[in-house]
């Protein structure tokens, strides 16, 4: 399917262009994209890593298709996307240190795709986009009433003032 997205040139600028995502491949989640955060992290990748990526890694949505194997959500869950991916089977994971995980999880790289190229995707995310394909590890259902909008920060902004605490 086609989707839009804010894309990072890798030179300080972005822009808005289609990018192609594909079926999603086992163990990976579609999510219509309702809310996206913006954080000091995205201003860095736009002007300092020289990383040419579909932008944002805070946002919330709506699951709109799944691949094989995936069990933790279902077609129209609301979710919020969490950008430290755990694997659930390193060294790290198994010992309760998720949020250092170190072989986290990554969509097929052809199922992200900009002008027939697979493009990167802020932290595996991409959520500055209509849409996004992620690995099933980064979604976690919302089960309370909450609007997208303020989901949407709780990957990244929240948890990162929290982590500061
Ligand atoms: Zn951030
Ligand atoms: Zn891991």
């Amino acid at each position: 399917m086609k989707a839009k997205a804010a894309i990072s040139d890798g030179h300080g600028e972005f822009y808005f262009d289609s990018i192609t995502l594909g079926k999603p491949a086992p163990n990976e989640v579609l999510v219509q994209i309702k809310a996206s955060g913006i954080c000091h992290t995205d201003y860095d990748h736009m002007r300092h890593l020289k990383l040419f990526a579909v932008m944002g890694h805070e946002g919330a949505g709506v699951v709109l298709q799944t691949g094989k194997n995936v069990s933790t959500v279902k077609m129209g869950d609301r979710v919020l996307l969490n950008w430290a991916i755990p694997c659930g089977e390193c060294f790290q994971c198994v010992r309760g240190a998720e949020n250092i995980c170190e072989d986290r999880p990554v969509i097929r790289p052809e199922n992200r795709a900009h002008r027939g190229k697979p493009v990167n995707a802020s932290f595996g995310l991409g959520t500055m986009a209509t849409h996004a394909i992620v690995p099933e590890q980064a979604v976690v259902k919302i089960d309370v009433e909450i609007p997208f909008h303020s989901a949407a920060i709780l990957g990244c902004g929240v948890m990162t003032g929290f982590g500061s605490v």
